[in-house]
């Protein structure tokens, strides 16, 4: 083939080239242009040809690339440049574009070039790095600590906070493991949880732990952790999040001590307050058995007993030593009322039996309406003191209706479960006189009572019963005519 012959086939191998391509002569000046780089530079087609190569090149780069163009011109192998700062195209509107540019020398210093505009591929490129950098930045500058660790427990990463929540240096840190910096005592579920994270039990936890300060002071501190797989589904890291609760530990601990202290002096308060009481009221049944012995004394001294006076004092004197025997008893009950041992209870079955008790102690008569839940879940509680509140609480609305001769006595009682409340709740509804605010408002007193032959540990005795159990008891007020108690228990599990 004659040089023409070849240098045809090249233009016309240019001119069908995919990518914009030029012949630039040594002089610099474009003697082929195919379409695609006509299009790319903004010029018609056809029009590049005859112009210098310069042209299209922005102006600040032009002594630049004519330092590389001279350069290139003596060498015989390809080269690719960009893109890179002084790597721009110029179109011939002004606007310029981040350009790939391949060189390959042909004849007599011309040179075949291929130009391609990156500017979409850079701004990927660009978009991608300022993704990381944010990622860095949010990793870096959290206000929680992040780390992530290698199976084995090394840090592989870890952000500021960390390092300020366990006092090391970054590097420091990152010659330690986790398991280093944990304490001792919560060690042993932390590795449990990571291992159920290892295997893909689950997919993440959360735990309230101590580290381990580089002072050995522990920091309580709420850590959130997961894993990062590979590809293939191996292990990669774990991605813990820690947050520094040492503070709201602490003062937690310190609420707890105060409650505990509070409810000490508060107990403390009752057993003097009910000490009170108790010698009150064990004074007045005592008092009344002395004046009734020295009534009989001064009777059988005077040596003209009259047997029925002398049976009544006798008689007046053991049912107050028997009264006085009831305070005590229903004070120990109050007292025992901490050694509670509970168990799964049939509530409708307790209240069928609370009836049937009140009846066979002569409190029965009364016409008994009953609404029992049907298939009630069993409740958690003792067995033998919900039948005792539930006995307290019929026999209280018995003695009311009895009091002022109430001719139909009424007893409702409902058993239903609680709205949402995780409760079963008893109701006991009688239709006796019912109670006015004064008396409601020191029913549960211990030793409160408005009957002659009272002892007002009754209700008293029943909410200490009923909480217990994790209950309440209560007294519905406006609920009239009649009195209206109301209790809950929580359902067993
Ligand atoms: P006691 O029965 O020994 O008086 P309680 O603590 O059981 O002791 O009751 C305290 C007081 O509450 C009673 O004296 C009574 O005045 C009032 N009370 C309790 N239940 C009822 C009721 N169902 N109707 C009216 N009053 C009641």
């Amino acid at each position: 083939m004659t040089h023409d012959r070849v240098a045809d086939v090249v233009a016309r191998l240019i001119r069908a080239a995919a990518d914009a391509t030029l012949l630039v002569d040594a002089g610099g000046t474009i003697r082929v242009s195919n379409a695609t780089a006509a299009a790319l530079f903004g010029w018609a087609d056809g029009a590049l040809v005859g112009r210098c190569v310069d042209e299209l090149v922005p102006q600040a780069l032009r002594p630049r690339h004519l330092e590389r163009r001279v350069a290139f011109a003596g060498q015989a192998r390809p080269r690719k440049m960009g893109p890179g700062l002084a790597t721009h195209g110029l179109r011939r509107d002004g606007s310029t574009f981040a350009a790939e540019i391949s060189l390959s020398p042909w004849d007599d210093g011309s040179v075949v070039v291929t130009v391609i505009d990156v500017t979409e591929r850079t701004l990927e490129q660009q978009a991608v790095a300022a993704s990381e950098e944010r990622f860095r930045a949010t990793f870096e500058q959290a206000a929680v600590g992040i780390a992530h660790v290698a199976p084995d427990g090394r840090f592989l990463r870890v952000n500021r906070k960390l390092c300020e929540i366990v006092g090391y240096e970054r590097d420091e840190l990152m010659r330690r493991s986790f398991q280093d910096i944990t304490h001792v005592a919560d060690l042993g579920a932390d590795l449990g949880l990571m291992r159920q994270l290892v295997t893909g039990e689950i997919e993440h936890y959360a735990m309230e732990k101590r580290y381990l300060r580089r002072d050995g002071e522990p920091v309580w501190a709420r850590l959130t952790a997961s894993m990062l797989r590979r590809a293939d589904g191996a292990p990669d890291y774990f991605i813990a999040v820690v947050e520094d609760i040492d503070e709201r530990r602490r003062s937690d601990d310190a609420l707890r001590r105060l409650r505990a202290e509070m409810e000490q002096m508060l107990a403390l308060h009752v057993a003097t307050q009910t000490a009170a009481a108790i010698a009150h009221d064990l004074n007045q049944p005592l008092n009344a058995v002395a004046s009734y012995n020295e009534a009989a004394l001064r009777m059988l001294k005077a040596g003209n007993p009259r047997p029925e006076r002398l049976e009544h004092a006798l008689q007046s004197a053991s049912e107050q030593a028997q009264r006085a025997g009831r305070v005590v008893r229903e004070l120990m009950q109050f007292l025992q009322k901490g050694e509670t041992t509970t168990e799964a209870v049939d509530l409708n079955a307790v209240v069928r039996e609370a009836l049937a008790i009140i009846q066979a102690n002569g409190f029965g008569g009364f016409e008994a309406h009953v609404h029992l839940a049907p298939r009630l879940r069993p409740v958690q509680a003792n067995r033998m003191q919900v039948e005792k509140v539930l006995v307290n609480l019929l026999r209280n609305s018995v003695e009311a209706m009895r009091e002022v001769g109430i001719a139909t006595q009424r007893i409702r009682i409902d058993v239903l479960t609680a709205d949402e409340k995780e409760m079963a709740l008893v109701c006991v509804h009688d239709s006796g006189p019912g109670l006015d605010a004064a008396v409601a408002r020191r029913l549960f007193e211990p030793f409160f009572t408005t009957k002659a032959r009272g002892i007002g540990m009754g209700l008293a005795v029943s909410r200490a019963l009923v909480e217990a159990q994790g209950g309440r008891l209560w007294y519905e007020a406006g609920s009239g005519p009649g009195a209206t108690f109301r209790f809950t228990l929580p359902f067993a599990r």
